[in-house]
Formats: structure tokens, C-alpha cells, sequence
């Protein structure tokens, strides 16, 4: 029986030399994996609390807005620096080579609001972190994070785990 993995490609050398790309774009545009990788991101958090799904830039949004319509939740985005228009706050993180922001809206989440934060892939998990501090920095409690892919070789699960947080994913 096909599953989620089967439908997610690899581009060799993309963006860069060296590096093999996850690509699920083949993923979302088939109907039936689309519909799986939702149900199954969704599934351990179904008959819980949750009260905000969180999805990180880009394809968190994506996926994360498929899974609150799901959950009959609101939908929050964690965006790159400068592109949410009301007031935020940010958050840094190290990339390979240099610094990325992430922000969110200061009102987006509620003090003791229930989160399940969503994304594609968890790599290094430097972004996911990040996502974490934010919704932590506005009183947010996560629920868990969920994901597609985990590349478990660069050590994002247990960075999260290691910060007391459940981290789900489909395939690895
Ligand atoms: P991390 O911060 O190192 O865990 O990288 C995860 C972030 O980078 C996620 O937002 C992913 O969308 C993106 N990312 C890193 N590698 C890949 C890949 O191979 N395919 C798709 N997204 C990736």
C-alpha cells in the first residue's frame, strides 16, 4: 500500500551542491497522499486539547492550515523577518552559515493557550525552536510539533525532546 513517503521526492544538489532536497510539493499535489499526510499529522492530537495550530513559513502553512480546519482550531503563521504587517516578536536562530528571524503576531496566541506546531520537515530543528520560543514568549503551552519528514542523522528530534517537547513525524 503506498504510503506518505511514497509520495515525497528527492532533488539531488538542490539548493546547493552536496545537499538532498525533500521536495513535497509531489506530495500536496496528489490527492490521496495530501489527504493522508494530514490525517496522520493530525491524528495523535485528535480528542486532545489543542487550541492554535502554529505552521511555520512555508510549507507549515500549508499543511498546518489543512490540519486546524481539521481540528476546527484557528490557524496562527510563523513567518520570516518583516512580513507580518501588525506588531511582533522575533525571534533568532543560527543557520548553517548565519542568522535567521522568525516572528509571530503578540496577539496571536492567548496566554495558556494550547499549541500543536506544524511543518514539513524537522532538520537541525533550529527553526522549530524557535517557533517554540515564540508561542512560549506569548504564554502559549505546546501540545507537540508535527511533521512530514524527520532527517533524524541532524539531530532535530532530540534537540526538541531534549526541551521536553513531543515531536510526531510521518516518515524519516
Ligand atoms: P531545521 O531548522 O534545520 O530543522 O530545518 C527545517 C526547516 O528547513 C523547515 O522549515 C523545512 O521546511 C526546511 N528544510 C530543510 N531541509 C529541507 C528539505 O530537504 N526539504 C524541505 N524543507 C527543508
Amino acid at each position: 500500500m503506498t504510503q506518505v513517503q511514497d509520495y515525497i521526492r528527492t532533488i539531488v544538489d538542490f539548493p546547493k551542491p552536496g545537499i538532498m532536497f525533500r521536495d513535497v510539493t509531489t506530495l500536496f499535489s496528489n490527492p490521496r497522499g495530501f489527504r493522508m499526510a494530514v490525517d496522520q499529522l493530525l491524528h495523535p492530537y485528535a480528542g486532545r486539547r489543542i487550541d492554535v495550530v502554529v505552521g511555520l513559513e512555508a510549507r507549515g502553512f500549508i499543511l498546518g492550515g489543512a490540519v486546524a480546519h481539521q481540528l476546527g482550531t484557528g490557524f496562527v503563521p510563523i513567518r520570516k523577518k518583516g512580513k507580518l504587517p501588525g506588531t511582533v516578536i522575533s525571534e533568532a536562530y543560527t543557520l548553517e552559515y548565519g542568522e535567521a528571524v522568525v516572528e509571530v503576531h503578540d496577539d496571536a496566541i492567548a496566554a495558556g493557550q494550547t499549541v500543536l506546531i506544524v511543518d514539513d520537515l524537522l532538520a537541525t530543528g533550529g527553526t522549530a525552536e524557535a517557533g517554540i520560543k515564540l508561542v512560549e514568549r506569548l504564554g502559549g503551552q505546546i501540545a507537540g510539533c508535527a511533521f512530514v519528514v524527520d532527517l533524524p542523522d541532524l539531530g532535530g528530534r532530540k534537540r526538541l525532546e531534549a526541551m521536553g517537547i513531543e515531536v510526531h513525524a510521518l516518515c524519516a
